[in-house]
């Protein structure tokens, strides 16, 4: 099934009337709740040495890079926990600088009951949308902005950030960069190994506020701090642990490379660059995919429908399009899909 939008750009949103039987494989599937992972014992993590739950550091006692790993940004992307707490037992002292492993959300997180699952994503607001000075710095009170304002100095004096995340629907693992060329190298040097996730995509930052990879630390034009966030897989499948822990070894492999040299010293795939072009709201509560897009998936022709909203066709806007992380359930106003436009290179 396909519209007329040949090969503009925008809009892709076209007008039509609703004709269900023309919705083949519509319709808005459950949600994906299974809980196929319990939750990790994080009980070493409540009165570490840093003095700050949550916070371990690892320190070589010698000038190098600043390496931050975070996870669990959102309480209940608990795989996060899980592949921070394998590297805290595991991870031997760096030959030069400073590592810090972060639990950022470990309230939100004690909160989570598998008979609702989504509900501790956060406890008071989305610790995901407050990294922007104006949110950091102004006289707002919330348990997510304390917290934020706690783990300021350590974002703050990161050279390298790895922020650890999971989907709710499923979909290929990516790396998400802030449009700045220093961040997209470190992630196509880590998406350079095999078996790694290999799409690393700038996008357009969130309607909802500055992410951790949007901290000033990792935005000033002309800076030196590079953030990268890995999307790994679904909350609660043990696989996702797996790519999370593979991941943040290369990426503490490979920080003092990319630190002093900005480039991955080998590559045995090349990681495929994608620019997030548009965000797709649903403007209706009726909006449904006309099948369940697992993310990542690229649709090779322009005009292809993959959507309705209301009286809307929603519609690839050129060839090759990619769908990023569709939330196959979106409420009215909520985001419903990103496309994503592959590039040769860094924006
Ligand atoms: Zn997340």
């Amino acid at each position: 099934m396909s519209c007329k939008a040949g090969q503009r750009h925008h809009p892709i949103r076209l007008r039509q009337p609703r004709l269900t039987e023309d919705l083949p494989g519509s319709g808005r599937p459950a949600f994906p709740l299974n809980v196929c992972l319990n939750p990790p014992d994080l009980s070493a993590w409540r009165n570490p040495a840093s003095g700050i739950s949550g916070v371990m550091i690892f320190e070589s006692g010698r000038s190098g890079p600043e390496v931050v790993i975070s996870g669990m940004v959102h309480g209940n992307e608990y795989a996060g926990g899980h592949a921070l707490d394998r590297l805290r037992k595991t991870l031997p002292v760096p030959e030069v600088g400073r590592v810090t492993l972060i639990l950022a959300n470990l309230e939100a997180f004690d909160r989570f009951d598998r008979s609702a699952p989504m509900a501790s994503r956060y406890r008071e607001e989305d610790l995901n949308r407050l990294w922007h000075p104006s949110r950091l710095n102004n006289d707002e009170q919330s348990c997510e902005l304390a917290r934020a304002r706690e783990l300021r100095p350590f974002i703050e004096r990161a050279d390298l950030l790895l922020d650890l995340h999971s989907t709710l629907w499923p979909s290929h693992p990516l790396f998400i960069v802030p449009p700045r060329r220093r961040s997209s190298d470190l992630a196509c040097a880590l998406a350079s190994e095999a078996g790694s996730p290999t799409l690393v995509l700038t996008d357009l930052g969130h309607h909802g506020g500055s992410r951790l990879i949007e901290h000033a630390r990792f935005m000033a034009v002309g800076g030196t701090g590079r953030s990268c966030l890995l999307e790994a897989g679904l909350h609660w499948e043990p696989e996702t642990v797996d790519v999370m822990e593979k991941v943040s070894r290369r990426f503490l492999a490979e920080a003092l490379n990319v630190h002093i040299q900005g480039i991955a010293q080998d590559k045995t795939q090349p990681a495929r660059l994608a620019v997030v072009t548009d965000n797709v709201t649903a403007k209706s509560g009726e909006f449904s995919f006309v099948q369940p897009w697992v993310g990542n998936t690229c649709i090779p022709r322009a005009g292809t429908v993959i959507a309705r909203d209301g009286h809307d066709a929603i519609c690839t806007p050129y060839d090759d399009c990619l769908l990023i992380v569709p939330n196959l359930r979106p409420k009215q106003g909520q985001l419903a899909v990103r496309l994503a436009r592959r590039t040769a290179s860094s924006p």
